[in-house]
């Protein structure tokens, strides 16, 4: 899975983990589901379980099954939720086996996880996902009456959870759809426990969980603002999440340096014409270590302070900088040393929105794909 064959390095600050974590729950006030799925968003799963464990993580939700098995054969104790719900035949009995919380969304699944428990002879305990607007996985509220006599009939299932996700809560300008799916949920929520079901309800993303109390229910679900993205960058409730730490940092090695003359070309193509004299660094990354070509001629790197823009077309392994500017400003640059495509220092240090915006993407997409590189972990600067 991860990426053997790059010198590109995904560097992650476990002490920065730890404070967003901390302000997730305080700014929540109730208790926060660290969301690790996709490998933490490329952060590392294993890793990330380990460093919030401690701190009182009532639970870590995954992608897939699998993922949640993971981290119970990495000896985590806490209740694992599968987002994904299960969706191999295998992932039913890993369920049960394993004690793993999935979401279900359909009756299919609810019949072969009652089967697998029955074979079992283990009951198994499940978070019920409703779509309440996003139209995306879920059972429909109008099937709640259905459900609960499906529920009546299947005596190994424990419905212990109630969750749904909300479409735009990082939109501010935008609150009706969040208002109307915090409504069906409500009425969702009541239904089961009218039923006789003690379920706990969870419904806040990120962003709902920074900006809307009334969303919070029992647990809140912290993704992206775990690792330090801010999920209102650019709205009015930026400041929401302003003191949140962007954990990973992303590095890869310059290779050489090239003197390019007035009106030559550079990199395939030749896109990217030099206006005057011009020094170019050739940088090991590429869009085979998940550096998109589409920052062919767009936004910067950050060489020990300094951003240099990028020069011509993002190749597989290799990535062009005009650093023209670097020697009238006392810089020197040479092979060996280490740029950031994320991260790295003042003042030129990169945000993940800023990469993000430059991308044409969001910042989970450049987290997830830039974190298939290799690790390396730092405690308060300090290797570990
Ligand atoms: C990924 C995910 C989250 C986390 O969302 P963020 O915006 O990253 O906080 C929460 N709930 C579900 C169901 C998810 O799939």
């Amino acid at each position: 899975m991860t990426i053997e064959y790059s010198n590109v390095r995904a560097v992650v600050h476990l002490d920065r983990i730890r404070h967003n974590y901390r302000l997730l729950c305080e700014a929540a006030g109730r208790q926060v589901i660290p969301i690790i799925k996709c490998n933490a968003y490329g952060h590392g799963l294993i890793p990330l379980a380990k460093t919030l464990s401690p701190l009182g993580a009532p639970a870590f939700g995954v992608g897939t099954v699998e993922e949640a098995a993971q981290l119970r054969e990495a000896g985590i104790g806490q209740r694992l939720i599968a987002l994904l719900g299960p969706m191999h035949p295998n992932d039913y009995q890993l369920c049960v086996a394993e004690d793993i919380v999935p979401f279900v969304s359909r009756m299919g699944q609810l019949q072969s996880l009652h089967e697998a428990a029955s074979n079992f002879g283990t009951p198994v305990d499940i978070c019920l996902k409703f779509d309440t607007g996003m139209h995306r996985l879920g059972f429909q509220p109008d099937d709640l009456i259905e459900l609960l006599s499906a529920l009546d009939g299947m005596p190994m299932i424990r419905p212990v959870l109630v969750a749904s996700h909300l479409s735009c809560a990082d939109e501010p300008e935008n609150p009706e759809a969040s208002c109307s799916q915090g409504e069906q949920f409500m009425d969702v929520v009541r239904g089961l426990r009218n039923a006789g079901h003690q379920v706990e309800a969870t419904l806040a993303n990120s962003a709902a969980l920074l900006g809307k109390d009334e969303l919070g229910w029992d647990f809140c679900r912290g993704g992206i603002a775990l690792y330090g993205a801010n999920p209102f960058e650019g709205t009015e409730l930026a400041d929401l999440g302003r003191n949140l730490q962007p954990a990973m940092e992303v590095t890869a090695p310059v290779m050489q340096i090239q003197n390019v003359p007035a009106g030559q070309g550079v990199s395939y193509g030749l896109t990217w014409k030099a206006e005057r004299d011009s020094r170019i660094a050739i940088v090991g990354v590429g869009y085979a270590d998940g550096f998109s070509r589409g920052m062919s001629n767009r936004g910067f790197m950050n060489c020990g302070g300094m951003r240099a823009p990028i020069a011509g077309r993002v190749c597989m392994q290799m990535t062009l900088l005009d650093i023209t500017d670097f020697e009238a400003a006392g810089k020197v640059l040479r092979p060996g040393d280490t740029v950031h495509m994320l991260g790295g220092p003042a003042p030129g240090t990169i945000t993940p929105q800023e990469l993000a915006d430059w991308w044409q993407t969001i910042t989970y997409e450049a987290f997830c794909m830039l974190g298939m590189n290799r690790h390396e972990y730092k405690d308060k600067g300090e290797p570990v």
